[in-house]
């Protein structure tokens, strides 16, 4: 029986009993209903070469990084160099020769462990910009199996891209794939255009993109959450008196936190009348402490949170909760829903799954209202969410008084058009729809050489 073998920066364990993230999520239940693996990082720094196979519900194949890959590819060339360009931050980008050398070991050292458990008709799918050249490198084992790629993070515009120094082994690496997914149609237009750039990219009449005579596909598959989970939210009663505008993000600079902060404070000072009756709780989640920016930005918000509260504050209202912790899912959803305004502001994300999970969590005859960065991958779809300018403080400041504000019938008629659109994909039909595009693309395998193989 075909099985499917997916590949992404970390693994969940069969046995754990917490699953977040939209990736995570999809894959587990993927593998739950469909034999495969699941291989990824331990998340252990060792010099063991040995992979470990877990079994259970599905099975995880887990390898340690060692502390160069640790440094130079994880840290280095995905997080340092990847991450930021693919953000629009080239200021934030570190472009260290001996990074891409790392990056390029570590992808051999999953291409070489994926060869030796890969069997005929197996489908591989592999995420992320962790992964990026990892199809090519599968070719280079033999390995002929239908390969899809989705990246998660957003595509960005040739300008950005072609200032990786690395730019043309990284598209061209991507013909490597029969499908490659992003998340929106404004990713695969920049996709288009970066390959284009960086290769000389043609569309074929057939819809395909062919790079020096390999052709694949490219599309659009926007993530989403399971709706129903989040629905089940249960009754959370709403403070009346106190009005919660929520934010719950990954501590990433990419995600305008000092900016939605300040925005806040816009509120408060130009809108007087809002003051004691509105908190705004931000869930900041630690990650990637051990990248300087990360560490930075900690401070940064820290220093803000402390002026407002010191300028606004009184001994019996708090205008800032800032928690620095990670939140559970389960205490998220009440979180969402106890929540008047879910305020999504980031800079630029692929798709930002924690918009669509406050849409999902609201109670539909008094529900909140979101707003929602122009920048997030999930704008595309949330067209009825109060659309905002990230960068502008002052018209984040507005937004929030609009909402505070928003009379209740408008509030059910944005909600209802947000969750109507929410609610007809999950994380399954995600991940389904993929797949089987790959399996088409896949089909398309004897005419993958359009005129010569690519050297
Ligand atoms: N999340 C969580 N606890 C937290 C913060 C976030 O479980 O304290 C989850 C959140 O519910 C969402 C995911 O982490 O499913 C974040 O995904 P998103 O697309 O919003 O951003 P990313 O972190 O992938 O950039």
């Amino acid at each position: 029986m075909s099985r499917l073998i997916c590949v992404s920066n970390r693994v969940a364990l069969p046995d754990a009993t917490e699953t977040s993230g939209g990736l995570a999520v999809a894959v587990r239940e993927l593998l739950c209903q469909r034999a495969g693996l699941w291989i990824g990082w331990s998340g252990n720094i060792s010099d063991r070469s040995e992979f470990d196979i877990h079994h259970g519900r599905f099975s995880a194949v887990t390898l340690d990084m060692t502390a160069e890959e640790h440094e130079g590819a994880y840290l280095g060339y995905a997080n340092s160099v990847l991450w930021p360009v693919f953000h629009n931050r080239l200021d934030l980008a570190r472009f260290d020769r001996n990074f891409y050398g790392s990056y390029a070991a570590y992808n051999i050292r999953l291409a070489v462990v994926i060869a030796s458990l890969v069997r005929p008709g197996d489908q591989i799918w592999v995420h992320d910009y962790h992964f990026m050249i990892l199809g090519r490198l599968l070719r280079a084992q033999g390995i002929e199996n239908q390969i899809g790629f989705f990246l998660h993070i957003p595509m960005p515009p040739p300008e950005a891209f072609l200032a990786i120094p690395e730019f043309r082994e990284l598209a061209s690496s991507l013909a490597a794939y029969d499908l490659v997914g992003c998340q929106t149609t404004n990713d695969v237009g920049n996709m288009l255009a970066c390959l284009r750039a960086a290769t000389g990219a043609e569309l074929l009449p057939s819809g395909r993109l062919s790079i020096a005579g390999e052709a694949f596909h490219v599309g659009s598959f926007p993530i989403s959450v399971d709706s129903q989970t989040f629905a089940m939210a249960g009754h959370q009663p709403r403070n009346t008196t106190i009005k919660r505008v929520l934010g719950v993000d990954r501590l990433d600079y990419t995600k305008g936190l000092p900016q939605k902060f300040r925005g806040f404070a816009h509120l408060l000072r130009a809108y007087p009348h809002f003051r004691r009756q509105t908190v705004l709780t931000q869930i900041a989640a630690p990650t990637r402490d051990s990248v300087e920016v990360y560490a930075d930005i900690r401070q940064e918000l820290e220093g803000i949170s402390g002026s407002i509260n010191g300028e606004y504050g009184d001994v019996d209202w708090m205008p800032v909760h800032y928690i620095h912790r990670s939140i559970p899912r389960k205490r998220l959803r009440a979180l969402y829903r106890s929540a008047a305004v879910g305020f999504v502001t980031p800079l630029r994300d692929g798709m930002n799954l924690t918009a669509k999970e406050y849409i999902a969590s609201q109670d539909a005859a008094d529900p909140g209202v979101l707003i929602l960065s122009r920048f997030a991958g999930a704008a595309e779809e949330l067209q009825q969410a109060i659309l905002v300018n990230p960068y502008c403080v002052e018209e984040l400041g507005d937004a929030l008084a609009q909402a505070l504000a928003m009379p209740l019938a408008e509030r059910q008629s944005r909600h209802a058009a947000l969750y109507a659109t929410i609610s007809r994909r999950d994380t399954t039909t995600w991940a389904t729809d993929f797949l089987e595009h790959l399996k088409r693309a896949g089909a398309d395998m004897r005419t993958r050489y359009i005129s010569s193989p690519a050297a």
